[in-house]
């Protein structure tokens, strides 16, 4: 979401507020300004969605916090007898056809046709957890990407990523990764991160770094190529306890792109990886935190607006140069002291003025979309997504496809091959050059 005061927009992201509720879908600020009701269309959004399922085919999705599963029944050591038991009835009650699990030491096909018996016995409890969540009413089409406990005797505070793929004709692949290793690296320092990638952590904010969101901050600039690095290099990543937008719901706000007069900034707040602990992004053989596709969502809005950014920054500094010599004639003018403006000065002033009105020729040549949003609506037709949050926001949409690109390519493929191929073709970049 934006905001705009004349020279202040701002736009919080996607928001699991970490394990269940709405996100806090904030549009652009000229648009629709109160959380609250943005909070109500959504809602409305939403039942209007179920109301359409109902007669079409759901469409494939990337799926937020809202699929989790209450996370105090993932470490229940009844876990595996309960979902042995409920399963095959969910199952069939949900009309699911096909059912594939794939673990590290094979395949387990589950189900093979619908109103078999399936096959769980062999199944490991984290696929079994995942398959769950896969049977909600609202996960077909979805993917679900969980951290799951391994529950395993001996294996105390094991972890395991289970993507769970719900095709739209009812068919289920689950695929667990190998169980993640202990972090054997260090967390980077803010000069790491600095010398890694010219972008450095801004202490500006009221919050110190900790080396988590120094990690995972170090893992969403790691995934961007070195030409998006440089559009992000003049932005400010800072930590902050909470946004301070009066709109903006305190739970559901995990980051915020903002720029005011000149001063772009990523704010990322304390809630922000909350959802790292039982959900993850990319592959399940080699996961991230789920708050770096948070992260790239933001940066994907800074990257839009980098046309905007630059062409406020040289209005800014035209009128800057523009009104120092304006103070220094009028002063003359006024005292009549010291020599008179020589015609070379005057010409010079000039120059200004139209250096004034040639960037303001520019802002509005860039328009309130920006030229990488219209290349990216141009580029994709009529599909959607690629999550619920950006369903229906077209720059939110942007901030959801980037992200997933550079975090989960394989995902976007999937959901939306349009803006696979579009951002595989640079199309966010060269749509910047214009
Ligand atoms: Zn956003």
């Amino acid at each position: 979401m934006r905001k705009n005061n004349d020279s202040t927009w701002r736009r919080p992201v996607l928001a699991c507020s970490a394990v269940v509720g709405p996100p806090g879908c904030l549009g652009r600020g000229w648009r629709r300004r109160v959380s609250t009701v943005c909070g109500l269309r959504c809602v409305l959004f939403w039942a209007l969605l179920a109301l359409a399922s109902q007669g079409c085919a759901a469409r494939r999705y990337y799926a937020d916090a809202r699929l989790l599963p209450d996370p105090r029944t993932l470490r229940d050591p009844s876990l595996r007898d309960a979902l042995l038991a409920e399963l095959p009835q969910a199952l069939s009650q949900a009309g699911i056809k096909r059912v594939a699990v794939v673990t590290p030491d094979g395949v387990h096909r589950v189900l093979s046709a619908p109103g078999e018996t399936p096959e769980l016995q062999d199944v490991p409890t984290p696929s079994l957890a995942a398959l769950r969540a896969a049977l909600h009413d609202e996960a077909r089409g979805a993917e679900i990407d969980l951290l799951l406990p391994r529950l395993q005797p001996g294996d105390e505070g094991q972890r395991v990523a289970v993507s769970a793929q719900v095709e739209p004709n009812g068919s289920i692949v689950i695929t667990q990764g190998p169980v993640i290793p202990a972090s054997l690296s260090a967390p980077p320092t803010a000069d790491e991160i600095r010398s890694r990638h010219g972008i450095a952590p801004s202490d500006l904010g009221e919050v110190r770094w900790t080396p988590a969101y120094l990690a995972v901050l170090d893992r969403a600039l790691s995934l961007l190529s070195s030409e998006e690095k440089a559009f992000v290099s003049r932005i400010l990543f800072v930590r902050e306890h909470r946004s301070r937008e009066p709109d903006a719901s305190q739970f559901s706000t995990l980051a915020f792109y903002t720029r005011g007069a000149g001063a772009a900034r990523i704010e990322l707040y304390d809630n922000l990886i909350v959802a790292d602990r039982y959900m993850f992004v990319g592959p399940p053989q080699s996961p991230l935190p789920a708050s770096v596709r948070l992260v790239l969502h933001e940066i994907g809005h800074a990257l839009a607006d980098a046309s905007y950014a630059a062409a406020q920054r040289d209005l800014m500094a035209a009128v800057s140069e523009y009104q120092t010599d304006e103070n220094k004639l009028s002063k003359w003018i006024e005292t009549r002291e010291g020599d008179a403006p020589t015609v070379a000065e005057v010409d010079e002033f000039l120059d200004k003025i139209h250096r004034v009105e040639v960037s303001v020729h520019r802002i509005k040549h860039v328009g309130a979309e920006g030229p990488v949003i219209r290349a990216f609506r141009r580029a994709r037709g009529q599909s959607r997504g690629p999550t619920r949050y950006g369903e229906d926001d077209i720059e939110e949409s942007f901030a959801e496809c980037f992200a997933l690109f550079r975090a989960d390519p394989d995902a976007l493929r999937r959901i939306d091959p349009d803006a696979f191929a579009w951002f595989s073709a640079q199309g966010h970049l060269s749509s910047l050059a214009h």
